[in-house]
């Protein structure tokens, strides 16, 4: 079949990729002239957590979400499997209890067993949650490499082109606009997330840092040669500007309490996106005529876009074939 992408971020480029490897002929559209720059997908942490997103989002996302790391690994070499750390405030540990009674996959960590994974946290914690079985990645990286192997396939990514669906020629056209597509599904709105990238010169970490603080909730995501990325807020709006002064105050201030020695460190990058998300925050594969819609990724594309582009792809081949019950089922 002839099979159109439409959209480079991470939905997109799995769905392509997914398509191309079951040996369609693909084509991608992006409307940016760069690949990655613009779209939500750029500024994303890179957790692939499938454990810890339970704790505040429906089980189907971590039962879904756990298959996709295996894709990672197989296709992205630089996907990192060394778990993830959940650490509180010593006045607010009552935090990780309520966290790990909404999740599993888990163990609780003593003083010995932080500074066994995370030397420069071990003076500072006394219990943690160690999901050993998450993983992360970089998602330039990541978007770089899914879009290196397509077009090994002998996938054209078109870049600077924008384009709708229903004048796109294909057999089949994948809609992966994430908030573009919202023209043909309207409840899509942005949830804007802020995050900020900095170097520590002296703080080292091999893994994301979850830090449940109840007013200041953050996550440090290793980049590598001491660059973290510091995430993320949630709020229901699509302003679009750079990150705001309260937001910024937040970040770092978390960032501050979970190591002080971070106040030394350098602002690399600031930036906002909006995320793609439906009104029940659940992404969906949906089909009209030849146009099947990936869309609704919210707080976990790179988490939950390879099982939605294998749903898309069995969108494909079949017609009928009904996404509930593949939820169901999977479930
Ligand atoms: C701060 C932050 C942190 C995050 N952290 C994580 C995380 O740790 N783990 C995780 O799994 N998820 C995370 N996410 C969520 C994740 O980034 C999103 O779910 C994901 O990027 C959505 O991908 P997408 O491909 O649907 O949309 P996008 O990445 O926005 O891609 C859509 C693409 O379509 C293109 N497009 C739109 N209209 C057209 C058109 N008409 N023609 C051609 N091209 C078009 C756009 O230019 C864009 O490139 C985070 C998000 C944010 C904001």
């Amino acid at each position: 079949m002839r099979i159109a992408v439409i959209g480079a971020g991470v939905a997109g480029l799995t769905t392509a990729l997914v398509m191309a490897e079951r040996g369609h002929a693909v084509e991608v559209f992006e409307r940016n002239p760069r690949l990655g720059p613009g779209s939500c997908s750029w500024l994303a942490g890179g957790m692939l957590a499938p454990w810890c997103e339970m704790a505040s989002t429906e089980a189907i996302i971590g039962r879904l979400g756990i298959q996709s790391i295996a894709w990672w690994r197989a296709r992205f070499p630089g996907t990192v499997s060394q778990g993830t750390l959940v650490v509180a405030p010593a006045r607010d540990v009552a935090e990780l209890n309520r966290f790990a009674k909404r999740t599993e996959g888990f163990d609780w960590l003593d003083p010995a067993g932080i500074a066994a994974l995370e030397p420069d946290l071990a003076e500072r914690f006394g219990k943690a949650l160690y999901f050993s079985d998450e993983a992360h990645l970089d998602p330039r990286l990541a978007l770089a490499a899914l879009a290196e192997r397509l077009t090994s396939l002998g996938v054209a990514i078109h870049l600077g082109t924008e384009v709708v669906p229903e004048a796109t020629a294909g057999d089949l056209v994948f809609d992966c606009r994430g908030l573009g597509g919202r023209t043909d599904m309207p409840a899509l709105r942005g949830v804007r997330g802020e995050m900020v990238v900095i170097r520590s010169h002296s703080l080292k970490l091999s893994r994301p840092v979850r830090f449940l603080h109840p007013r200041l909730p953050l996550y440090v995501v290793p980049r590598g040669e001491g660059v973290f990325m510091l995430g993320a807020t949630m709020l229901e709006s699509e302003a679009q500007g750079p990150v705001s002064v309260r937001s910024m105050l937040e970040l770092l201030g978390a960032a501050f309490a979970l190591h002080p020695t971070l106040g030394e460190a350098e602002i690399l990058e600031q930036g906002a996106a909006l995320r793609p998300a439906l009104p029940d925050n659940l992404p969906k594969v949906e089909r009209a005529g030849r146009v099947i819609r990936v869309n609704g990724l919210f707080r976990h594309g790179f988490l939950m876009a390879p099982v939605m582009a294998q749903i898309a792809a069995n969108v494909a081949l079949d017609p009928h074939f009904n996404t509930e019950l593949c939820y169901a089922h999977s479930a």
